[in-house]
């Protein structure tokens, strides 16, 4: 007999797993797909740290969390600092000086707010949707270049049909600094995230292409307590309705070529692209074989029941279905829900190692 039986090899499981396992206690852990590590697997392809289910960056304020990563791989000091492209030109991101000076050619950063101020009206009017919110915060020019399209594809909606609280802040920075993350700590592992899950999980049993629902009853026999990192939906057999997510598409090629766009992550903000963004992979750690780069094309999709599940659509709708849900695993006092999906929340990578931590700190051991 296992104490918990974990269900999910991401990071929330893998905490979990590592954590209890440390404290004594017996793990199992199962995982779906054939491999380890969630959405933050990284597999090797000529050598390349290829991530195959999106970019992925690490960054935290809290140092807690930057050193109990740490303890499980080296990273590097890499800076996130994307680069938009609409209609064949190229914008820095997040909007800063430099992307100002590419839009306007302005150098003033009193100007930039000048223009910004014309272009955002006069403040007096209602505002009922993302299309208004944004050209009230930013301006037209800025909405339309570099949001606009790139909002509408991730999605699938109209920004004038799109409640306008998605977007509750939209920084202007008057200086010249394209990092996008205001983080103090940020990084990539060195040698990919897998490393990492293979730290966490050394030493505990676990089953992988094995899917909790082709038989939850055994399951369930084979430990005192069920950690579950999958869609909480699926968990309750949809009985309150289902959970909406929006998905993703990985198109991936390997190019017998050295390098294919010069950085990592390239934004298409234009609708008229249907991805929303190109990765080349060997840019985020300089890692793997010279004549040979890999590229992925990211093209956001509607989730179904097909689908991979990757973000929560955390609309007033879908947050009281969930809490229904959530109140019911409450009351299953041998069962933990955790992580983006049994949690329904758009965490990162730190806010999911922070909920695990959390989670375990609170069982009695
Ligand atoms: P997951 O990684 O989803 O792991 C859950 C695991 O449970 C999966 O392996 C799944 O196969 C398994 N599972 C589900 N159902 C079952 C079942 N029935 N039986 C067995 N196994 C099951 N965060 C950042 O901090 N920085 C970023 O730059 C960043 N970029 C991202 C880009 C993309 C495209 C996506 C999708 C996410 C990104 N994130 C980023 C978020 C990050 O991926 C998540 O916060 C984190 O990986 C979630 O970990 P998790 O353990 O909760 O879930």
């Amino acid at each position: 007999m296992y104490d918990y039986l974990i269900v999910g090899a991401g990071i929330y499981g893998s905490v979990f797993a590592h954590e209890l396992t440390k404290r004594g206690k017996k793990c199992l852990v199962i995982d779906k797909r054939n491999h380890i590590g969630g959405n933050m697997y990284t597999g090797r392809v000529h050598g390349i740290n290829v991530h195959k289910y999106g970019p992925h960056i690490f960054h935290t304020n809290d140092e807690k969390i930057w050193n109990y990563i740490n303890k499980f791989t080296a990273f590097n000091q890499f800076v996130y600092n994307p680069v938009a492209n609409y209609e064949g030109r190229l914008y820095n991101l997040p909007f800063n000086m430099h992307t100002f000076y590419q839009l306007w050619g302005i150098k003033d950063p009193n100007l930039v707010l000048d223009k910004i101020k014309e272009q955002k009206g006069n403040g007096n009017n209602i505002i009922s949707n993302l299309e208004e919110q944004a050209i009230s915060m930013v301006g037209s020019d800025i909405y339309e270049v570099l949001i606009k399209g790139y909002t509408e594809k991730q999605w699938g909606k109209k920004c004038s049909e799109l409640p306008k609280s998605i977007i509750k802040r939209l920084p202007v920075r008057l200086t010249f600094n394209n990092n996008y993350f205001n983080d103090k700590f940020q990084g990539m592992p060195t040698n990919g995230y897998t490393e990492i899950f293979i730290n966490l999980l050394k030493g505990i049993e676990v089953r992988l292409a094995t899917d909790y629902f082709s038989d939850s009853d055994y399951f369930n026999c084979l430990a005192r307590k069920i950690v579950y990192t999958g869609p909480i939906d699926r968990f309750f057999d949809y009985k309150y309705g289902k959970l909406e997510y929006r998905s993703l598409e990985f198109e991936t090629n390997v190019l017998n070529i050295n390098n294919y766009q010069g950085i990592y992550v390239m934004n298409y903000t234009s609708s008229e692209i249907p991805y929303t963004r190109v990765i080349e992979h060997k840019h985020f750690d300089n890692h793997g074989d010279e004549n040979v780069t890999v590229v992925t094309k990211e093209y956001p999709k509607t989730g179904t029941i097909n689908t991979e599940p990757y973000y929560p659509v955390n609309d007033e709708k879908n947050n009281k279905i969930f809490l229904q849900y959530k109140k019911e695993s409450e009351m299953l006092h041998n069962v933990i829900m955790g992580g983006r999906l049994g949690e329904y929340k758009y965490y990162d990578m730190h806010q999911v190692i922070a909920s695990a931590l959390n989670m375990i700190s609170k069982e009695s051991l």
